[in-house]
């Protein structure tokens, strides 16, 4: 089998595994009690949190550990939306590319009286500092903007958007869930004043993730109960899947030139053979791109088919199109850089990373033009194209 859908989430990581084992059986106590086998547990999570403030540049104490990156993206947006309302100020800068935990949050926000702006992002997916400093108003409480964009790969100018909210005294969150452990991360030279990470997109275990707080900037609960993590996030600690995540970011994090540089060369070559595809495009930034992204459209077929005939294959790759979870809609990122419904409707997202190798992008690059051809035959919508009944797009 063939894995290319590391944007969903990852393999756990040997020295990720070996790190968690002994918090399963052994060390077992809840970190809140106060004697030994407590203090264990008390202890490897404050290594764990030193651990992952070391690799993005921040203190400890900065760190809240949660139950993922979309608690996280949650927990970062209300708490900044509550701090804005308390000054009467209601307006949310975001982009139209976000992850739908950053999204859907937004939309609950507009429920109660939030405005919303969500900037466009452009054909390849970007958005500019520019765009965010003639967005923001006397009354932003909130600039969100995500670090890399989980379909199309898209890297934007994070330092630089969060120099223009650092100098209109903004807070500043990013969705860094695809970056973290994948790009070098320094929240103090970035400006960032919140970041959300997640384990599991960086070979870690699913079900842990972090939100940076910039010291000063209170945090409101989302879940209530307990002391634990300051006060600020309730419920015993996932202790082997905290000290899991340190140990897997960490591990990517003093890799991460090495890594980079080897999964950038098999995304290159994937993307270089999958471009020969007659009527297909590159979907997002062909400079400032995530190391292992690969996302195309196709025009005349239909996603959800392509990527059935490729698991037939031995392929595993994901597909921007929701039609599989009952929508007929298809990915908001796809339409967000422009493209047609029914281009968008034939997108293909190879995700890779480290693991991967060369001969499996040979196969890749092998099979895809042929299931193409194969569903183009069959393809109603293909027939209609070819004979200029109606026109192409790309
Ligand atoms: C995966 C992902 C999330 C959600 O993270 P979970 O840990 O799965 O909740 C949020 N944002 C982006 C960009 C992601 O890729």
């Amino acid at each position: 089998m063939i894995y290319a859908d590391n944007a969903a989430t990852t393999r756990l990581s040997k020295t990720a595994l070996n790190a968690m084992m002994p918090y399963f059986s052994e060390i077992y106590g809840n970190p809140s009690s106060l004697h030994t086998a407590g203090q264990e547990a008390a202890e490897a999570l404050a290594e764990a949190r030193e651990t992952v403030a070391g690799c993005i540049g921040c203190l400890p104490k900065e760190i809240y550990f949660t139950s993922g990156g979309s608690e996280a993206d949650n927990q970062a947006i209300i708490s900044a939306a509550v701090l804005g309302e308390r000054k009467g100020k209601k307006h949310i800068i975001s982009t139209a590319f976000e992850h739908h935990a950053v999204l859907h949050t937004l939309k609950k926000l507009e429920k109660q009286g939030f405005e919303v702006e969500l900037l466009p992002v452009g054909s390849i997916g970007t958005v500019t500092p520019e765009q965010v400093k003639n967005a923001i108003r006397p009354d932003t409480c909130l600039v969100t903007v995500m670090y890399a964009n989980n379909e199309i790969g898209s890297i934007l100018p994070i330092a630089e958007i969060g120099a223009v909210c650092r100098e209109k005294g903004v807070i500043f969150h990013t969705d860094a869930v695809q970056a973290a452990g994948h790009l070098k991360i320094d929240v103090k030279e970035q400006n960032i004043d919140m970041l959300s990470i997640s384990a599991h997109k960086f070979h870690g275990p699913k079900g842990a993730g972090a939100l940076y707080v910039k010291t000063g900037i209170p945090l409101t609960n989302i879940i209530e109960g307990g002391a634990q993590e300051r006060g600020k996030r309730a419920g015993t600690e996932n202790i082997p899947a905290i000290v899991g995540m340190a140990a897997a970011l960490k591990e990517a994090t003093d890799n991460i030139d090495k890594n980079a540089k080897k999964v950038a060369a098999l995304r290159d070559k994937l993307i270089d053979g999958l471009s020969k595809i007659p009527k297909s495009a590159l979907n997002g930034d062909p400079m400032n791109r995530l190391p292992g992204n690969v996302s195309f459209c196709f025009e005349g077929i239909e996603g959800e088919s392509l990527l059935l005939l490729l698991d037939a294959k031995g392929i595993c790759a994901s597909s921007g199109s929701a039609c599989t979870s009952g929508s007929l809609d298809p990915s908001h990122v796809l339409l967000a850089i422009g493209r047609p419904h029914e281009v968008a409707h034939g997108s293909l997202r190879l995700s890779l990373c480290e693991e991967n190798t060369e001969e499996e992008m040979d196969h890749i690059i092998a099979e895809v033009p042929k299931i193409v051809e194969r569903l183009r035959s069959i393809s109603p919508l293909w027939k209609d194209l070819e004979s200029g009944k109606k026109q192409f797009v790309l």
